[in-house]
């Protein structure tokens, strides 16, 4: 999955300088300025750029900061979702992290109570305000749900955005269990009940702001699927066999769906 690298990632919040050939992330709307070269994703670096902002996080002993830049030499805004995919997993994880954080820094410049200008917290990684105001980088939890019914799976398309076949997934709203979530998405999306709810992993998914929850489950009564047009274009169960793509190894909806294809999942259920 796309968090899976092999240095380790330092997201703790600290003060340090910028030395000249720490790299900095620019992010416009859902992309992110990098060059490629020789199949490498490049960003800028310190040296290149004329001002150069907050101390974001380190991957392994690679520094990355926030920086605001036009398209400049070779760099050009690459969306995030091709930058999710890049072969290079950990530069792919500090664009898809790195536009997560600065979006939000992005939107929040001035504060929601008062209306003055936030800065940035000097002990932790928040925006504060004169008012009292403590804003923290904004997560927000989903699930995705991979339910499974008389040695078939359940998966779906969505109306809109992501055009492949995926499992049931959704937001959590105020006041819920993530396992009520599950419930609750799976009622509204396919119309069926499920049972046996099993926690698998999670995985962050910055593109979407969010932190995916994944569960594997099981269908209740005849697991007739009603489906909410609203949100889905499709919905149908699918045998091991009429599963024909792999692991992307970027989502966790993907490893989940080839456990399902390997049969590995059975070892999750009761
Ligand atoms: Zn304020």
């Amino acid at each position: 999955m796309i968090q899976d690298i092999n240095s380790h990632f330092y997201n703790q919040h600290k003060q340090t300088k910028p030395e000249e050939t720490d790299f900095v992330l620019c992010c416009k709307n859902d992309a992110v300025l990098c060059a490629e070269r020789d199949r490498k994703l490049c960003f800028p670096t310190v040296s290149q750029l004329k001002t150069v902002g907050a101390y974001l996080f380190s991957v392994g002993s690679t520094k990355y900061f926030a920086g605001e830049s036009d398209e400049f030499a070779d760099y050009t805004y690459l969306n995030a979702r091709t930058a999710a995919n890049h072969a290079e997993r950990e530069k792919a994880f500090a664009a898809v992290t790195g536009a997560h954080l600065l979006n939000w820094y992005n939107d929040n410049r001035f504060c929601g109570r008062c209306g003055n200008k936030m800065h940035h917290s000097q002990t932790e990684r928040a925006m504060v305000c004169a008012c009292g105001n403590v804003v923290y980088p904004k997560i927000c939890p989903a699930v995705i749900v991979a339910i499974i019914h008389d040695g078939r799976i359940c998966l779906t398309k969505y109306n809109r955005g992501y055009a492949h076949w995926a499992l049931v997934a959704g937001y959590c709203e105020i006041g819920e269990t993530v396992e009520q979530t599950v419930h609750r998405e799976v009622m509204e999306e396919v119309g069926i009940r499920v049972k046996n709810l099993r926690y698998y992993k999670s995985q962050p998914w910055g593109r979407s702001s969010s932190l995916l929850f994944g569960f594997f489950c099981e269908a209740e009564g005849d697991a007739l699927l009603t489906v909410d047009n609203n949100e889905l274009k499709e919905a149908k169960w699918f045998s091991p066999d009429e599963i024909d793509f792999e692991d992307d190894k970027v989502s966790l909806t993907r490893e989940m769906i080839g456990l399902f294809k390997s049969g590995a999942y059975k070892n999750l259920l009761p």
